[in-house]
């Protein structure tokens, strides 16, 4: 609306006498506190009357140089009449006196971070008729030197210690412990000492006009929107766009008038589990902070019935209307005054996950909310809470973070500390809870890390090894914890100056990424009736399949049994790692090494005698290398046999070998040694290997399809484990196998067609060996897109694949040139500087690597307009990077195991979010 000449603009908006000029969707304007006590007005509550100064003001007031905008006074001014004519008050009034609060309120709650003013128009003469008021000098007196403190300290600066030390000169005097215990003539010594420090550090009078110290309140307030703990808050909490705080002023009300007086705060439902019935705490003759400062305990909401019935009772009344207005929990504080119930503040009440989930359905079959907006209230968070086990957060609150790290997989976990994988074995086989602690972790450590209840590294991004090997067992993982500074020889951690040794107790929090020392408890949650209702109506809604990224039928299990519908992807080099397969796959690698190396001398000799004596070796070393090949065979066949029989019919896509070979070998000598004796290989043509395979760059070396294309036998091996697994378990249990064989990192379609042809060609003589029909199995060969160059040239890859898997992860990592592993040492700050708003590897840069997906899927389906297409990198967990996957039209995401049920609400929440979209959409074309 444009402000006519001479008139300002509107600054302040009264909320007194039943009537509001705004409601709860002005929040921007007003501030969340504001904008909910004009609604809370508007419903015919009982509010103290107010007037909210807008959010805009704040904005103005710095462009001005931290001065009020012309106009503001006398609106100011105007809503004081307003609020004397309805409280039959005056503001610095001898006889009635108004008295006022001032408290901030921004349209994101920021708790504890901006600042407060209370008792406002006290003075002298207000503090007498205060007095006669309620008969009740401590209090009055007590209320006055609490407002010179407020005053003293939040709106001129004066050091919060300077009053605290004379508060205790004064207790300690009169040998008392406690405030409370100070009597009026007391307190009145407190105020007079109160006065001479305040004149002291501000070379100036308390001011005793009661516009003054509004004014002055007014301004602090404001100015307390750009404390640096407030910039600090913002900035962590990732608070962007809003123009600054509101200004509530509002009359006084007191819960310390005696026994018909109390305060309290309190939920519309239980927070903690969603029970539907009143949940909170008060005291009787008390005032809001008493509350929370722990001095005393306050009493269950339940006995308010007790005390005061007929409070109680509005109370449940109010508790209703709360919800049938707002639709959703209500976090409320009161003050009962002589008997009067007063609503000071309402807002959505934050929840744990189970209790999200509860309060979502019950709400439903309320007819409170529909079941869309049910599921759209349903965050990764709640789910993420109800699957893995927590901290109590009462013990929580008490304790100080030691460091923090990335949270790389979530849950708690409590343990004693280890530092390295063999010690975590055998401290976990003697019934000990360890945390493994490591610098970094390598596939050498699996074992270790699968028997620790959890692992801290301090080095390694999200899609660290630690990271993603963890999320895939949903074992509580902090990774990249940079303060700490691990010794594994001397088994010893350092962190901020602290030294903690073998033994030591941690807890780490894989949600939030913190480690504390010592022992918090934890809380674990099952799967409620609720839970299982929000995954009903997420896959009546969704049109995402979900998937699970598993490598072992227990895994599997655990995924199918929270809704996922096959397997995304199963890295099969996880199925190397138990020790007993360790030691055949390092055989293997280095006859297969020693093989190859002669072939190409071979093909290089002329003279007969020489080519006679390699040829010898040749035959020796191949001979072993054919032996740990066929010993590997009936492993493997084991492993998938496992996971066919567990999927029931269901897909499973099966990536060959990826990671170099060098991650096998071993890098301790006494290993080395063993290894020397068991292949009958010498310790220093062994550690020659070892060197020779070292890669500088192994992220982009010799792994993947390449492994396969220059070591075809290893992938021979694995395609036919995979397909005689699939036949025996079809012949078995009668049901279908589908198994979808991956190659992995192709970036140029020879090699897949190269690898593709390697392996039909196994496949078929398989089928003959087995005496079964060609289509048999109905298997599928495809690809993983993860290298820039596939997904730009993926009509030609198409051309090879039965479908493509987008590994995000390498996508991530070559497209956008960050090493997954080490680019946490600066991704913190590119986040500050807001060059990427979160984590590329968390949540898929949808702008840079989305473009090359959108890119493969349009190139890859114009070739084959059926093309199946998913995406197999951690981003297939991803909310965020769902709804684009659901938008980009992939068939499917595939996840670790404890975020299927994440990837299914979201797979639903993209589909409401793209309606919503396109109907605003066509609502707007309408308009126009
Ligand atoms: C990927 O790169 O996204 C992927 C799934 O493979 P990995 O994480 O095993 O490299
Ligand atoms: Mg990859």
């Amino acid at each position: 609306m444009p402000v006519k000449k001479g008139k300002f603009k509107k600054y302040v908006y009264c909320f007194a006498g039943g009537k509001a000029e705004g409601d709860a969707s002005m929040k921007m304007i007003l501030g969340g506190k504001g904008a909910n006590l004009a609604e809370m007005t508007n419903l015919g509550l009982s509010i103290p009357p107010g007037f909210t100064i807008s959010a805009e003001v704040c904005k103005i007031y710095y462009e001005l140089g931290k001065k009020w905008p012309k106009g503001l006074e006398k609106q100011i001014n105007d809503n004081l009449k307003k609020i004397e004519k309805v409280t039959k008050k005056k503001f610095g009034d001898f006889e009635n006196p108004l008295l006022l609060s001032v408290r901030s309120g921004a349209a994101v709650s920021m708790p504890g971070m901006m600042d407060t003013v209370l008792n406002i128009g006290l003075n002298p003469d207000s503090l007498n008729r205060l007095i006669e008021k309620t008969d009740n000098e401590r209090f009055a007196w007590d209320s006055y030197r609490r407002f010179i403190q407020m005053f003293g300290d939040v709106v001129m600066g004066v050091p919060h210690f300077a009053f605290e030390n004379e508060l205790k000169k004064v207790k300690d005097k009169y040998g008392k412990q406690l405030d409370i215990e100070l009597n009026y003539e007391e307190l009145i010594e407190v105020v007079k000492n109160y006065k001479k420090i305040y004149e002291r550090f501000t070379k100036e009078k308390f001011p005793e006009k009661p516009k003054e110290q509004l004014y002055k309140a007014i301004s602090a307030v404001l100015e307390s929107w750009n404390t640096d703990r407030a910039i600090k808050y913002r900035e962590i909490n990732n608070i962007k766009g809003l123009v600054g705080t509101g200004v509530n002023v509002q009359t006084m009300v007191y819960g310390n008038m005696g026994e018909s007086s109390g305060t309290g705060v309190c939920f519309t439902r239980d927070p903690a589990n969603g029970e539907n019935k009143l949940h909170g705490e008060f005291l009787i003759n008390a005032q809001g902070e008493d509350v929370v400062a722990g001095i005393r305990t306050p009493i269950p909401i339940d006995e308010l019935n007790k005390l005061l019935p007929k409070n109680y009772k509005e109370l449940q009344r109010i508790r209703k209307i709360l919800e049938n207005n707002y639709r959703d929990m209500q976090d409320l504080e009161f003050t009962i005054e002589e008997g009067k119930l007063y609503i000071l503040q309402t807002r959505t009440g934050k929840r744990t996950g189970a209790s999200a989930v509860k309060i979502a359905i019950d709400m439903v079959k309320q007819r409170l909310i529909t079941k869309n907006e049910a599921l759209m209230r349903i965050t990764d968070d709640d789910l993420d809470q109800i699957l893995h086990p927590q901290f109590d957060t009462k013990e929580l609150k008490n304790k100080k973070p030691l460091t923090r790290g990335l949270p790389a997989s979530p849950g708690a976990a409590v343990g004693q500390m280890v530092f390295n994988a063999e010690d975590a074995e055998k401290w976990a086989d003697l019934g000990k809870k360890v945390i493994l602690c490591r610098r970094e972790t390598s596939p050498e450590d699996v074992a270790g890390m699968h028997k620790a209840v959890g692992i801290l590294t301090s080095v390694g991004g999200m899609t660290s090894h630690a990271a993603v090997v963890a999320r895939g067992w949903g074992k509580c993982c902090v990774s990249g914890a940079g303060e700490i500074d691990i010794d594994a020889e001397k088994k010893e951690m350092k962190v901020n100056g602290k030294i903690f040794s073998e033994g030591d107790i941690l807890s780490i929090n894989g949600s939030t990424g913190y480690v504390y020392q010592g022992e918090i408890k934890t809380v674990s949650s099952s799967l409620s009736p609720e839970f299982k209702m929000i995954m009903k109506w997420s896959d009546n809604l969704r049109k995402l399949k979900v998937r699970t990224n598993a490598d072992s039928p227990e895994d599997t299990l655990r995924a199918v049994q929270l809704g996922a519908e096959g397997i995304g992807l199963c890295r099969t080099e996880h199925m190397f790692f138990a020790e007993s397969r360790l030691s055949i796959f390092r055989r293997l690698i280095l006859f297969a090494y020693e093989s190859r190396r002669i072939e190409s001398v071979l093909q290089r000799l002329s003279s007969d005698s020489e080519r006679i004596a390699l040829e010898k070796e040749y035959s020796k070393v191949n001979k072993e290398y054919k032996k740990a090949l066929s010993e590997l065979l009936p492993l493997q066949k084991r492993d998938f046999r496992g996971i066919f029989k567990t999927l029931k019919g269901m897909p499973a896509t099966i990536r060959l070998l990826d990671p170099p070979l060098h991650e096998f070998l071993p890098k301790n000598l006494q290993e080395q040694e063993e290894l020397a004796e068991v292949t009958n290989i010498s310790l220093d043509r062994i550690q020659h290997i070892i060197s020779d395979l070292h890669e500088l760059n192994p992220m982009l070396g010799h792994r993947g399809c390449r492994l396969g294309i220059t070591y075809p036998e290893i992938s021979d091996i694995q395609v036919r484990a995979i397909i005689e697994a699939a036949i025996e378990v079809k012949r078995k249990t009668r049901k279908n196998v589908l198994p979808e064989i991956m190659i992995p990192l192709v970036g140029h379609y020879k090699e897949l067609q190269l690898s593709r042809e390697r392996a039909e060609i196994v496949i078929s003589k398989v089928f003959t060996e087995k005496k079964v029909k060609k289509g048999y199995i109905n298997y599928k060969i495809g690809t993983m897109i993860e290298i820039p160059r596939a997904a730009v040239t993926a009509d030609e890859v198409a051309e090879f694949a039965d479908f493509f898997s987008f590994g995000t992860n390498d996508l991530t990592q070559m497209g956008a040139g960050f090493s997954r592993d080490d680019a946490g040492k600066f991704l913190d700050e590119y986040i500050e500087l807001g060059i990427y708003d979160k984590d590329p590897f968390q949540s898929l840069d949808i702008e840079g690597i989305g473009k090359l997906i959108s890119i493969a899927i349009e190139l890859g389906r114009k070739k084959k307009n059926k093309l199946k297409i998913g995406v197999c990198g951690e981003h297939g967990g991803d909310p965020k990077s769902i709804y684009f996957f659901n938008k980009a039209g992939l068939d499917y995401v595939s996840c670790s195991p404890l975020r299927v049920p994440i990837a299914i609400l979201a797979s639903a929440q993209a589909v409401l979010i793209q309606k919503s979209i396109v109907s605003k959409k066509k609502k707007a074309g309408k308009k126009k």
